[in-house]
């Protein structure tokens, strides 16, 4: 497992991806996975499991997890899954319950870009719209915390005792966007709308980085290259950005030198997240 905290940030992410191999990312202040992969022991620590997808490269440890917090007497966790393939899946955890001779238990929400979900008192796990070959979401965290009202900045504490005791807002809400990560998709979920990709942290996938595949063949399995997020580079518009994903086609050790380009395209940092479950992150990229 990898380990990275990011400067301005009070969250680290550990995990690693594989394009079809394997995705597994979590933030363990949050006690929430991004994907599953296989189901690494380190992920039964999440109470939060959001799936963008049902591949099993993404969601193949799922029942796995289940069963072992059960072992361990763990509270069911929370399994956050696209609206349209939470009958599947839940179908598939039933069908585990005559073969081990108990039932998986866990709170399936089926989820739909727009909705938001609280992870904790003030953080909310968000979805957003992404477009891949199956039924497929991207999560966005944010942090919602109450400050006082600009007009209010200069009256005296008295007069805000009084106003808040009347019943009058003296507060409004602030949202912060702290991640977003994509899961796999193609480049036009940055067309639709692009407010995720303004998060603190943005995890998006790029499985192809050059030509040693052919263009229509990376569109063909509703994933990104890096050209299309050339051309959408301005729209990173945060702090660090985290590309993954990458396809087994590249070596580990030529990964940076083909992220270059964009890294000198997008205003702040940018970083690869290892492919193998051992490996560092690897950034900023110069
Ligand atoms: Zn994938
Ligand atoms: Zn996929």
């Amino acid at each position: 497992m990898t380990f990275s905290g990011f400067s301005g940030c009070d969250f680290h992410l550990e995990g690693y991806s594989l394009g079809g191999i394997e995705t597994a990312i979590m933030v363990p202040q949050w006690k929430l996975a991004l994907d599953l992969g296989r189901g690494r022991r380190p992920f039964i620590r999440c109470d939060h499991i959001a799936l963008t997808h049902t591949h099993m490269d993404h969601a193949g440890g799922l029942a796995y997890v289940l069963s072992l917090r059960q072992l361990f007497r763990m509270k069911p966790p929370k399994v956050y899954v696209p609206s349209r393939s939470a009958d599947s899946l839940r179908a598939m955890l039933d069908a585990w319950g005559p073969l081990q001779r108990h039932e998986l238990v866990c709170d399936l929400v089926p989820v739909e870009p727009g909705e938001r979900y609280e992870l904790r008192k003030g953080l909310w796990l968000e979805p957003f719209r992404t477009r891949h070959v199956l039924p497929s979401v991207g999560y966005t965290v944010t942090r919602e915390t109450e400050k006082l009202r600009p007009e209010l900045a200069d009256a005296p504490r008295e007069e805000i005792v009084r106003l808040r005791e009347s019943g009058a807002p003296v507060t409004r809400p602030i949202r912060d966007r702290l991640l977003s990560f994509t899961g796999d998709t193609l480049p036009e979920a940055l067309d639709d709308d692009a407010d995720w990709a303004s998060a603190r942290v943005v995890i998006h996938e790029a499985t192809f980085l050059d030509d040693s595949k052919p263009y229509e063949a990376c569109r063909a399995g509703g994933h990104t290259h890096l050209r299309d997020l050339m051309e959408r580079a301005h729209l990173f518009t945060g702090d660090h950005v985290v590309l993954s994903h990458f396809s087994q086609v590249h070596r580990w050790r030529d990964i940076p030198g083909l992220l270059r380009p964009f890294a000198q395209q997008i205003s702040g940092a940018l970083y690869a997240l290892p492919t193998i479950e051992a490996g560092e992150m690897v950034g900023p990229i110069e």
